[in-house]
């Protein structure tokens, strides 16, 4: 008998599920869970009886770490097996500052199909459910407790799960709880129209970004099917919507896949889809994945006098553009290397 995990739930969810126990037992439990307790025995403010009652109904997590993969770099992947022995990946990012950021996974597999990205050669299996992203937060925090960020830009497209994910973030955000501040959460979405305005209209009010990689339609319908579903007239609708709403910077993020969206045409389009928009261009390189081709050509990495030279031409149109430091890659636990 699977018996259901409580990691996943929010305070007020938990003290439903937990009735007729008085709400105060119900928080006990949840900031036991949020101090990443992993059994009930360990709840000693709770009486032996009441921890035999919970065990026997309930579990605590749905997942197990699996494998762990440290690189140099201080990227350590994990891999989490899931109760139904599918696996998902989550990752610990460090910066040059030693800031940590958990990097979440949404889906086992992917659905969107992206050609550079080695989840989307997967497809998709099922969505995760709060549990188990959640767990993916508390899992990494047991290997690394400071941890200063989330980025939700793991395996899979997250607007395409977002009530489950908006249940983890609850859990993530509640001040009960680990009080996780929302600016230090980010979305990263391959663009789906519809998704970006319930996260507009209904939050939570996190960090948006946009996996853009080009501006330039028929490249991008290529690279992105999403593209062909959703027109990036109609996603820069709804992120200009969302700005309106929420009022935040967005990123676009744009992987730079050498000799393919690194043209003029690139820049300009690039240059075109900004105007009107409050947003920072995050360049990545893109992180080799063996095998991997486009229109029966090997994808390969841009050389750095491309992407120097990429970024240039876009500062030259005054666009406010960063660049993504290249982490995990011995342990391909980079982006788009999950899977
Ligand atoms: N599905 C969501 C979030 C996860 S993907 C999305 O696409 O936004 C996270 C980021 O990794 C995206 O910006 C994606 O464009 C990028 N990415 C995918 N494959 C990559 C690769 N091989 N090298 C570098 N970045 C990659
Ligand atoms: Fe899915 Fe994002 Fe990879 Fe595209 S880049 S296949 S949306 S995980």
């Amino acid at each position: 008998m699977i018996k259901p995990a409580l990691s996943g739930l929010p305070l007020e969810a938990l003290q439903e599920t937990l009735k007729p126990l008085p709400a105060y037992r119900a928080r006990q439990v949840f900031k036991w869970l949020a101090g990443g307790v992993r059994s009930f025995d360990a709840m000693t403010n709770l009486s032996r009886a009441l921890r035999e009652a919970l065990d026997a109904r309930f579990s605590c997590y749905s997942s197990v770490i699996s494998a762990q993969f440290p690189d140099p770099d201080g990227t350590v992947k994990l891999q989490i097996t899931l109760q139904d022995d599918k696996r998902i990946e989550a990752v610990i990012l460090a910066d040059a500052l030693q800031r940590r950021t958990a990097c979440l996974s949404t889906q086992v597999g992917c659905p969107m199909g992206c050609v550079f990205c080695k989840t989307g050669t997967l497809g998709w299996s099922r969505n995760l459910d709060s549990a188990e992203m959640v767990e993916q937060l508390f899992h990494l925090r047991s290997i690394q407790p400071d941890i200063a960020n989330i980025v939700i830009m793991g395996m899979g497209e997250p607007l395409m799960n977002l009530s489950e994910l908006r249940t983890a973030l609850g859990v993530f955000t509640d001040p009960e709880g680990l009080g996780f501040s929302k600016r230090r959460i980010t979305l990263s979405t391959s663009g789906i129209a519809k998704g970006i305005r319930d996260l507009a209209d209904n939050g939570p009010d996190i960090r948006l970004a946009l996996s853009l990689t080009t501006a330039d339609t028929r490249l991008r319908e290529r690279l992105m099917p999403v593209t062909l579903t959703n027109p990036l007239p109609v996603v820069k609708e709804a992120l200009r919507y969302y700005q309106h709403r929420r009022r935040r910077r967005i990123t676009l993020e744009a992987v730079l896949l050498g000799g393919i969206n690194t043209r003029d045409e690139d820049v300009d389009a690039l240059v075109d889809f900004v105007k009107g928009l409050d947003a920072v261009i995050n360049l990545i390189s893109w992180n080799p994945v063996e095998g991997m081709t486009f229109e029966g050509r090997p994808l390969r990495q841009p050389s750095q006098g491309e992407v120097a030279g990429f970024m240039a031409r876009l500062e030259k149109k005054q666009i406010k553009v960063t660049q993504r430091l290249r982490k995990g890659r011995s342990i391909a636990g980079a982006c788009g290397q999950l899977g």
